[in-house]
């Protein structure tokens, strides 16, 4: 299936997050499936990544330059960055055995795709132009294990989509209000319909 990477699906406001968020409906196992199946929608992600995230990539440029073999290893990334923040965020802790397999993901992905770092910044330093996005996905990720980040990394009330709550007050509650929270709302809004509906005698 073709996949338009709309601003919506960059919701994640972290690389490494909107790399997780590529499979939806994750918590539905009657309607989940995978925008990386595909490794071309890898590279079509990549690209529109670039825009949307060129904050955190220090304005380089993403690319994946052997989408069949770095599909596995984005994939693998993508797992374990979802089941540590995932279980935490759903009140399970924070578990080393969940960090340790990411860290170990992390660091073979930013040894066999070196990236220029600064020391002043998580992001890659500027200038570099191309950057494989695996290299820069473990480095998104090891920047959410920052205690202020990881601390505001929350799952979408309606999507099940993990994000990162840069509101001042820490209260967000979805990945995208004008998708997910109007959502909610319409069904709110039907279930009380509905309740009135009854109440009034009507069938
Ligand atoms: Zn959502």
């Amino acid at each position: 299936m073709e996949t338009i990477w709309t601003p919506h699906r960059f919701s994640g406001e972290a690389l490494a997050l909107d790399v997780a968020n590529s499979v939806v409906l994750r918590t539905d196992p009657a309607r989940t499936f995978d925008r990386f199946d595909d490794p071309a929608q890898i590279v079509r992600f990549a690209d529109a990544a670039s825009r949307f995230r060129s904050s955190e990539l220090g304005d380089n440029r993403l690319v994946v330059s052997d989408p069949p073999v770095a599909k596995p290893r984005i994939v693998a990334l993508r797992e374990a960055t979802d089941a540590l923040f995932r279980s935490m965020s759903a009140g399970g802790g924070f578990r080393s055995d969940r960090l340790s397999p990411l860290l170990a993901l992390c660091a073979a992905a930013l040894q066999a795709r070196p990236l220029a770092l600064t020391a002043e910044s998580d992001a890659p330093a500027r200038g570099q132009g191309d950057i494989e996005l695996e290299s820069a996905v473990a480095l998104s990720a090891l920047s959410l294990l920052e205690p202020r980040n990881r601390a505001r990394i929350r799952i979408c009330g309606n999507c099940g989509w993990l994000y990162l709550d840069r509101s001042r007050n820490g209260s967000r509650k979805w990945c995208d209000m004008s998708v997910c929270g109007n959502r909610q709302k319409a069904r709110r809004h039907y279930r009380r319909f509905r309740a009135d509906e009854a109440g009034s005698g009507h069938a």
